[in-house]
């Protein structure tokens, strides 16, 4: 994935190595050579991943990170910051001071430029999510639901029981997280049966053997449980080839060297708090698309749900040569019951209609609320005859006992009419008739349905 870079490095030259590694992999690069030109650079060309010196003329990484922070536009950019020397203390300083990840010089360009891929992705899904719930809000969708807060869910997978005892020892008390130990049998199986997923696991893996950890990574991104949890590989002698391809198939980081409980707490720390920003945000997106498709009185499918699920039925039913049964229920005279009982007992009627219509009906059939007081049901795999038996319980369910109004404390009458198109299975493709026809048809039958003196039940058959 090709993203625009800023790097940051007070000596051109470096820069200009640097640039033609990148521009070769197709990214766009800018270019800064001190901390205040850097936020100005980054502020003008919002970049995707910024990979700048730990130490800048006027300020080291700790600025970098914290000038980034402090401006929400900026505040979500991954860094990478480059140190001169393979150097724990510096790692950690790097790390501790915000930065994604920290690389040594001399650089080794194709852990770089996987790292930088990595990063990038990471970051488009997160902005991909914000992109969606801003279309959401667009809809008018109100607000994300709060997220309930709970500590993350580590799950260990070490080499050895042996070496498990130390890791966790190790990251205890350091993170904020269930921290639970498991061995490689257990991981699938657990969440066969249903486990909770976990939101990180840290696993010892070979890469160079039988590309054993590159499958496992594969296996966890398409497992529905592990699909979005984080993945840190520890192999302590990774080959820079094999960790590139590791980070390409899906993990969030290749742990190389001595296991450092240190060094993984704050790389856990950041990667976990970003996770939880994604999670927050794609059950938002999830709430609101749900609303956006939900009608909030009845708790039914709205009309343009019911559109697109017809089209999609459609479809099915001619492929497979199976009829389809399409209705239009309408309330007799519900502008009287508004204006003798009032909106608020209105409303509780509609309530109560949606709720006996959808008891009657299977689990398979769609009941949308089309307009105000006007349902639609739409019964897959089912014919003239069945249509008909399903049409008369479904006036009867309405019009035989009256509806019990809370507000008003009172019993009020209300009867539906009906139009029901059946779809003719044998008809022609090239007759097929569109959406808008379907539910032409059925409104023609609904209105005759209404002349008829109301309470009925009106059939056409339709070319579908
Ligand atoms: P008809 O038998 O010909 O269908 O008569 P009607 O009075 O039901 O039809 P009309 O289209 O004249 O009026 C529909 C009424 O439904 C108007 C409106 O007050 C009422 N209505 C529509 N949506 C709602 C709603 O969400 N809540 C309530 N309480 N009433 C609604
Ligand atoms: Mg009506
Ligand atoms: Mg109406």
């Amino acid at each position: 994935m090709a993203g625009r870079i800023l790097i940051a490095d007070n000596v051109a030259t470096n820069r200009i190595i640097l640039k033609v590694k990148l521009a070769a992999s197709r990214h766009d690069v800018v270019q800064a050579g001190s901390v205040e030109e850097l936020l100005q650079v980054a502020r003008e060309s919002l970049p995707d991943l910024i990979i700048a010196d730990i130490a800048l003329p006027d300020g080291g990484i700790e600025a970098v990170c914290e000038g980034l922070h402090a401006e929400p536009e900026l505040s979500t950019i991954p860094v990478i910051a480059l140190a001169p020397l393979e150097e724990r203390r510096t790692r950690l300083a790097g790390l501790r001071a915000g930065a994604d990840e920290v690389l040594a010089k001399p650089l080794d360009e194709f852990a770089l430029l996987a790292l930088a891929r990595n990063l990038i992705r990471r970051r488009a899904t997160f902005t991909e999510l914000l992109h969606k719930q801003a279309i959401t809000r667009e809809f008018g969708f109100g607000e994300s639901a709060p997220q309930f807060a709970r500590p993350p869910r580590l799950v260990l997978v070490p080499g050895s029981p042996e070496a498990g005892f130390g890791w966790r020892a190790g990251l205890v008390g350091k993170l904020h997280a269930r921290i639970e130990v498991r061995s490689r049998g257990d991981l699938f199986e657990r969440a066969d049966a249903g486990e909770e997923g976990a939101d990180a696991f840290v696993i010892a893996a070979s890469l160079a053997e039988e590309r054993d950890g590159l499958r496992l990574i594969s296996e966890l991104r398409s497992h529905s449980a592990s699909k979005h949890a984080l993945i840190l590989l520890h192999d302590p002698t990774a080959d820079p080839a094999l960790a590139t391809m590791a980070l390409d198939l899906g993990a969030d980081t290749v742990l190389a060297g001595a296991f450092d409980a240190e060094a993984l707490s704050l790389r856990l720390d950041r990667l976990l708090e970003q996770k939880r920003e994604r999670d927050a945000l794609r059950a938002a997106v999830e709430a609101q698309l749900s609303m956006a498709v939900i009608d909030p009185l009845t708790g039914l499918y709205n009309r343009r749900y019911a559109e697109s699920y017809i089209a999609r039925m459609q479809k099915r039913a001619r492929q497979k040569g199976l009829p389809f049964t399409l209705m239009l229920l309408d309330l007799d005279r519900f502008k009287q019951v508004n204006d003798r009982f009032g909106h608020l007992a209105g409303d509780e009627v509609l309530k109560e209609v949606a709720r006996r219509l959808r008891e009657d009906l299977r689990e398979i059939d769609l009941l949308a609320r089309f307009g105000g007081e006007e349902f639609l049901v739409v019964l897959p795999d089912t014919g003239r005859g069945e249509a008909a038996r399903v049409a008369e319980r479904l006036r009867r369910v309405i019009g035989e006992r009256p509806v019990y109004a809370p507000s008003r404390g009172c019993d009020i009458a209300v009867t539906l009419s009906i139009g029901v198109v059946v779809s003719d299975e044998n008809a022609p493709a090239a007759r097929l008739a569109k959406i808008e026809q379907l539910i032409d048809r059925a409104d023609r039958a609904l209105y005759a349905s209404k002349a008829e003196g109301r309470n009925q039940i009106t059939f056409v058959r339709s070319a579908a």
